[in-house]
């Protein structure tokens, strides 16, 4: 099916469609929605609801609206994508408001752009609404600026995890560039792999690099430990730091850093 649009709009066979809107909902706190993306929640008939979006959120839709939880919620397997968009696509056609809510932005990670494009393709008109990322929220909630004239020029965010027969990051060539250009890591998807990006990330950066974890930003359970680079793996391990957590490296943590190590260790800060 082609693109439905026209300059004129509409045509006539998808005027009564519905619409779909892509909404991020923040990495979980709704004080952190923007005022678009709760406007959408609001109005949707069938809200259909990644994992990671937290249940304060899919608290703020009106009553009477359909809920659909499609990620892996309750230790079942997350229901395919394509199953979502023609779920998607039949609830357009019916008419309803459909609103596709994600974690943190819809455009980063979580293959947000896939589905777009396939639903543009069916002829589904659209619209995303950003959100706040996960990354930017995990560092803004310690009181720390993702980039600094004195630390950092600038930021990457990057997935520790490769899609499938992708071989993933270069985290050598990654750290050289980043030491050299001075930029916040910001990794996502990070701490099954810890190990491996410890080891790749060593061979660019000091081991005296300060490193962040922070797992459930913005949420009432939300932890973080700062630790030097080479001893990132296992403080993975012995602080039990689980998904969704995020990584964040770079000099902007030094601050952070040398607080922990003449306090007591920084681990829990309030939602
Ligand atoms: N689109 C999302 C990212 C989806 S990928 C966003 O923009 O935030 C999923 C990964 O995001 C998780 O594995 C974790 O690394 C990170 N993440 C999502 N929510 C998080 C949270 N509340 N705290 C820490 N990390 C989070």
């Amino acid at each position: 099916m082609k693109n439905i649009t026209t300059s004129a709009g509409l045509t006539q066979a998808h005027a009564a469609w519905g619409q779909c809107t892509l909404v991020g909902a923040g990495p979980g706190d709704p004080e952190l929605l923007t005022v678009k993306a709760l406007r959408a929640i609001e109005s949707a008939t069938l809200l259909l609801v990644d994992d990671l979006v937290s249940d304060e959120v899919v608290a703020l839709a009106k009553q009477g609206t359909r809920i659909i939880h499609v990620g892996k919620r309750g230790g079942c397997k997350s229901t395919p994508q394509r199953f979502i968009e023609k779920l998607i696509l039949l609830a357009v056609r019916e008419g309803e408001r459909v609103v596709r809510l994600k974690g943190g932005d819809p455009f980063v990670f979580g293959r947000g752009g896939e589905e777009v494009e396939n639903l543009r393709a069916a002829g589904v008109t659209v619209t995303v609404v950003n959100g706040i990322t996960a990354g930017l929220a995990a560092v803004t909630s310690l009181g720390v600026p993702l980039t600094h004239r004195e630390h950092a020029h600038g930021v990457v965010f990057v997935t520790g995890h490769a899609k499938p027969g992708d071989t993933g990051i270069d985290w050598h060539e990654l750290a050289t560039t980043a030491h050299r250009v001075r930029l916040t890591l910001v990794i996502y998807m990070g701490v099954t792999g810890v190990a491996h990006i410890e080891q790749g990330l060593l061979c660019g950066l000091p081991h005296s690099t300060p490193v962040a974890i922070i797992q459930n930003a913005s949420q009432p359970g939300q932890r973080y430990v700062v630790c030097r680079l080479s001893e990132l793996a296992q403080t993975v391990v012995r602080e039990n730091l689980a998904s969704p957590s995020v990584m964040v490296v770079g000099d902007v943590m030094q601050g952070l850093l040398a607080l922990q190590t003449t306090q007591q260790p920084l681990r829990v800060v309030a939602g």
